[in-house]
């Protein structure tokens, strides 16, 4: 059957809402009154197949308001459960809604979801809506980490929509047009788990295993594959985000995918002077999701994965504990292989020498005792500018520089295929705390030159451009530490 692609590029498919009835809700989002964009992606746009031109308008904006539904479109809430900062509720998306699958020219699927679009049957106590302030934040970072090379899901389009949301004080609304490989997340498994059938369960893994993982369809025991292809992805991706110094924030179960992807841009942020404890997020006092805890998380959360699945894995619950238990524990071995090819790659090594993970370790230490920037201490090395970092000077960093010197030497290749491979695994920039504050800011005030700015210097992290050096300086010290809110 071949299905006509609209004028304006949509070409949607619903292949969710052919899943049962207990895993959406028909929905449509609720209008606004005056939907104006305030920042539109035309590069995702392009890839996607749409019209760039048709979107730019006012049609643009009435579609990513949610006021026109695009032709094929399907929209529903979706339903889904989680543990938030370790306790279980049901969820579902409670201000937003998926408006369709959208099938690029090259045949891929994505969801096209639109946040922050009005009440559902799952908004709880909440208005549906969101403020400008947190969708800018979320597009700003989210275009950040795909920028980087790392897995996540994309913003296409911002749009305010001409009326005020109450929050602490009120706020002009908006909404944010997610891209994502899909909006499956652990949380969806546990709420079938929990409230499906065991055929309903059934029916969402296979779906899922359809969507993400077409070649264990014919494995052995597909389920199992299924839980470990997520563990693979989930270590790599939390391996990525170590690397980086990314702090998602809010690694609440609803908010890891099944794809592998990043998704849920709340409270996030780049981690600035190295230091594991590092927290951002105002309302994560007991640094449940601190930086150097992602990765433990990450594994607790693919435990309520594995928990969710058991009825799949083997019709015994013991033999299907022993084997979920048995993928789970490959966690640690393949988040550390990742890693560490990471961090090699981050100091231009490329062979393998049992003593790399203390050489790696020696210069964290370091950095954690001297409060260094995390990022800007691989760029001063990758930039062969030691005395650059704080930490120049001291005789354990003289002699952490000898030893690191040596052991480049003890490789075959040339410097510069060294020098290449750090600054492809170095971001000379990211998106530093207060120029996304600086941003947000300016983008307030009705400017959103600020936010192209950085958007173009956070576009090509890796290319150590003259015209990006400015992005990478650090703020001026300031009183009180840096601190992140809930996208609410
Ligand atoms: P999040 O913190 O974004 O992962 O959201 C957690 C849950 O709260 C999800 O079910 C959201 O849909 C829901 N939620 C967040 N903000 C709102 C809001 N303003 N109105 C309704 N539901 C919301
Ligand atoms: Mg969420």
């Amino acid at each position: 059957m071949t299905k006509e692609v609209s004028e304006t590029g949509w070409n949607f498919d619903n292949s969710y809402a052919r899943l049962p009835k207990v895993f959406f809700t028909s929905q449509n989002p609720t209008p606004v009154q005056s939907p104006k964009i305030a920042i539109f992606n035309k590069s995702l746009a392009i890839s996607l197949g749409l019209d760039v031109q048709n979107l730019q308008s006012e049609e643009g904006a009435a579609v990513f308001a949610g006021n026109k539904i695009p032709e094929g479109a399907s929209p529903l809430a979706q339903a889904y459960a989680g543990h938030q900062f370790g306790h279980f509720t049901m969820l579902g998306d409670g201000r937003a809604v998926l408006i369709g699958e959208q099938i690029t020219p090259t045949g891929e699927r994505f969801d096209i979801q639109l946040k922050g679009s009005g009440r559902t049957p799952y908004s709880r106590g909440g208005d549906g809506r969101a403020a400008i302030g947190p969708m800018l934040r979320e597009y700003i970072i989210s275009e950040a980490i795909y920028c980087l090379g790392i897995p996540t899901t994309r913003s296409l389009a911002v749009v305010t929509t001409g009326e005020e949301i109450a929050r602490e004080s009120y706020l002009p609304g908006a909404i944010l047009t997610r891209v994502a490989a899909s909006h499956l997340r652990v949380g969806t498994f546990q709420y079938a788990a929990r409230w499906g059938s065991e055929g309903e369960l059934l029916e969402l893994a296979d779906y899922a295993i359809k969507r993400h993982y077409p070649k264990v369809e014919g494995a052995e025991n597909r389920y199992l594959s299924f839980l470990q292809e997520v563990i693979n992805c989930q270590a790599m991706l939390l391996a990525k985000w170590q690397l980086v110094g990314f702090i998602h924030g809010v690694m609440n179960t609803d908010n890891m995918t099944i794809s592998g992807e990043t998704i849920d841009y709340g409270p996030c942020a780049f981690m600035d002077t190295y230091d594991p404890a590092t927290v951002f997020s105002s309302i994560d006092r007991e640094g449940r999701y601190a930086y150097g805890n992602q990765p433990n998380i990450g594994v607790w959360n693919l435990a309520r994965l594995a928990e969710a699945l058991l009825p799949l894995l083997h019709e015994n619950q013991e033999e299907a504990v022993t084997l979920a238990q048995d993928k789970l524990s490959d966690f640690a071995q393949l988040f550390e292989s990742n890693w560490l090819e990471g961090m090699r790659a981050k100091l231009g090594i490329f062979n393998v020498e049992e003593n790399d993970k203390s050489l790696i370790k020696d210069l964290l230490d370091m950095m954690q005792k001297h409060r260094a920037d995390y990022t800007n201490t691989f760029r001063a090395l990758t930039l062969n500018k030691p005395e650059e970092t704080i930490l120049h000077g001291t005789t354990e960093f003289t002699q952490w520089l000898e030893q690191w010197q040596a052991r480049l030497g003890r490789q075959q290749g040339s410097k510069d295929t060294s020098i290449q491979l750090m600054r492809n695994s170095n971001p000379a920039v990211i998106p530093r705390n207060h120029r996304v504050e600086e941003a947000l800011e300016a983008a307030n005030n009705g400017d959103y030159s600020v936010m192209e700015g950085l958007l173009e210097a956070l576009s090509n992290p890796y290319a150590y451009s003259s015209e990006q050096m400015e992005y990478a300086a650090l703020p001026a010290a300031s009183p009180r530490p840096y601190r992140t809110f809930c996208g609410t």
